[in-house]
């Protein structure tokens, strides 16, 4: 991957405001900023990681993206035949050819697979649906993507129930690839796996990409399941990234506050490094009712005046590194050493 390399997706200061509604008439007294200016680009083959806690929107920037919402603000743009497409305002019969090059895994394989069908009626819902093959054909695309996701061709004809929770997410990456999709959202693809289970699932996912070229939007609540399949990782709190850079660089040397308490929570593979966790006071703002200046300032232990006065400006540190911080230049933060 380098600067070379052509844009897949770019998502520019997208936004998601959702109506908070009230009384009989179902008036609007306010809005929830699920998602309140988010920007950036994914190139060809790229896996960028999309980090934060529960509620920061995180899971709304792949739904955007997808166009599974619409957009309160912000513009997306998809590379689709050579050419950079808006999405942003296209139909949903417009959206139908991107639809089979831009692909979801979801977080829990329990309830997103139909129980009543079977694992062919499963993967070959997406090529039905889009009238790609039939008969015979279809059976033997079913097959050769079960192969591909190490399930055993001869289980076809079971159904969820009969499978463990890493087998039931290879059903749904199967699904996911039945289109032969150059994009795909990983929705929290392992958090619902044992983690014996999550480094057998992560490793496919990375073949599938070196083997397919895939290119992912991974998202995570948790910093320790992205590093290793990451090009590079996002973070975001409250509706906005706050830093985005190199996976390697944002683990040993974190720019901004809220990266640092996250990493501190992730174990180190260096046994002589004792890294202390840093709890954060309080719980994350409404989105509804964020904070003036700095999102972050109510829980940051290094907030100065200027933090719940003025916005931090988002801007590249160091090369390829972005951070939204007043004081980033200052802080010497702690990263961690993880292999
Ligand atoms: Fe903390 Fe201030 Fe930086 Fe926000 S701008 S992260 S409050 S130091």
């Amino acid at each position: 991957m380098n600067l070379t390399t052509p844009i897949l997706l770019d998502v520019h200061d997208l936004k998601m405001h959702f109506p908070i509604q009230r009384g009989l008439l179902r008036r609007v007294v306010g809005h929830v900023r699920a998602v309140d200016g988010v920007s950036f680009t994914i190139r060809q083959g790229e896996t960028l990681g999309l980090v934060g806690e529960s509620g920061c929107g995180k899971t709304t920037v792949g739904r955007l993206i997808l166009r599974a919402l619409k957009p309160t603000a912000g513009r997306i743009f998809y590379r689709y035949n050579g050419e950079m497409v808006e999405l942003t305002h296209k139909s949903r019969r417009e959206m139908k050819p991107f639809r089979r090059e831009m692909q979801i895994i979801f977080q829990d394989p329990f309830s997103s697979l139909n129980p009543r069908m079977t694992v062919m009626d499963i993967v070959s819902e997406p090529l039905r649906i889009h009238g790609v093959v039939s008969g015979d054909e279809l059976r033997a695309r079913v097959r050769e993507l079960l192969e591909q996701v190490g399930l055993r061709v001869q289980h076809m004809n079971r159904y969820p129930y009969a499978f463990s929770g890493g087998q039931r997410q290879r059903i749904g990456i199967a699904r996911a690839l039945a289109l032969k999709p150059k994009f795909i959202v990983c929705d929290e693809p392992v958090s619902a796996l044992d983690v014996s289970i999550q480094a057998q699932v992560l490793n496919l996912l990375r073949d599938l990409q070196a083997d397919l070229g895939l290119t992912y939007l991974f998202i995570s609540h948790d910093l320790s399941v992205v590093e290793h399949i990451s090009d590079r990782v996002a973070v975001m709190y409250l509706g906005h990234i706050v830093e985005l850079a190199p996976a390697e660089e944002l683990y040993a040397v974190p720019r901004h506050p809220y990266t640092e308490a996250l990493l501190s929570a992730v174990p180190s593979a260096d046994p002589d490094l004792k890294v202390q966790r840093i709890i954060l006071p309080g719980d994350v703002p409404s989105p509804s009712k964020p904070p003036p200046g700095c999102k972050f300032h109510p829980r940051c232990r290094y907030a100065g005046d200027i933090c719940s006065r003025e916005v931090p400006l988002w801007r590249e540190i160091t090369p390829d590194h972005w951070v939204a911080c007043h004081l980033a230049d200052a802080l010497k933060l702690t990263g961690v050493v993880t292999s």
